[in-house]
């Protein structure tokens, strides 16, 4: 059985993505670090419809978090195989940098991009024995344009494409594609504090995001139809920036 892993799969873009991803023949791994009612009731839905889902906690951050947990989930799957990785578990905590603490710089960062790092290097073993994968990056507007307020997550996702367009190059030799998506506004819980009435006038189609928008657009890039499509960043945020 293939599966793919969805990092902060319980709630928002990553609970979207599970449910879009989520097939007979796709097995899902609902990866959270703390929200365990929000990822059972994920897996709950995708089982309702005919797919199979397991949870998965870990700490993207925690390089031990995630190694055992991954180590775990192989020893209990010696027939299975993770050949979507979705990198989609983030943080933001905004400040000006005049006023931004330390800790606000590193949770964030380690988050993203240690989180990144640690996940994709353990499950890209796999990926490259079986010679197919596709790992998708879910960066932001921020990491393209860089947001005020937001210079600690703006750097991350930044980073995170570059990390990108690095692997694609690395592993494209053994058929395993490596993109980045990047969201401006999209309705979920990191985006609920945000004056939504004012934002969305300054983007050109009038409005925030769906989650399942991002999902639609992460299913395309993990399908077999991607096949020559690595590297890439694509934007998807109703024209705010291109
Ligand atoms: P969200 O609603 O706040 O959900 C965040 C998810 O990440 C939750 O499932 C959470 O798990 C998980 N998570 C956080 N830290 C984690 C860690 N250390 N280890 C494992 N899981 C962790 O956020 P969202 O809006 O869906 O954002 C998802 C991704 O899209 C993020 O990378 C974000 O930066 C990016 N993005 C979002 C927007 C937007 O407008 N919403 C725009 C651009 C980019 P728990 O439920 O256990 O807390």
């Amino acid at each position: 059985m293939n599966y793919a892993l969805v990092t902060g799969g319980s709630r928002g873009l990553g609970a979207a993505i599970c449910k879009r991803l989520a097939s007979p023949e796709l097995g899902i791994i609902i990866n959270f670090r703390s929200n365990e009612e929000a990822a059972k009731s994920v897996a709950e839905e995708i089982r309702a419809n005919g797919g199979i889902a397991e949870l998965l906690p870990f700490d993207v951050g925690s390089e031990e978090s995630v190694d055992a947990a991954l180590e775990q989930w192989e020893d209990a799957h010696p027939d299975d195989r993770i050949t979507v990785l979705v990198n989609n578990a983030g943080i933001r905590d905004d400040a000006l940098l005049i006023f931004m603490q330390t800790e606000q710089w590193h949770k964030v960062i380690n988050t993203t991009l240690d989180g990144f790092f640690y996940v994709t290097r353990r499950v890209l073993k796999g990926m490259l024995t079986k010679r197919f994968g596709r790992v998708i990056n879910i960066a932001s507007l921020s990491g393209l344009k860089g947001l005020p307020g937001q210079a600690n997550y703006s750097a991350a996702k930044a980073a995170l494409i570059g990390a990108t367009k690095a692997l694609a190059q690395e592993v494209a030799p053994r058929k395993v594609t490596v993109n980045a998506v990047a969201p401006g506004f999209i309705k979920s819980d990191m985006t609920k504090d945000l004056d939504e009435a004012g934002l969305k006038k300054t983007v050109p189609l009038g409005r925030f995001g769906e989650p399942d928008e991002v999902a639609a657009l992460v299913a395309f890039l993990a399908s077999k139809d991607a096949s020559y499509i690595t590297g890439e960043v694509i934007s998807i945020n109703g024209g705010l920036y291109s």
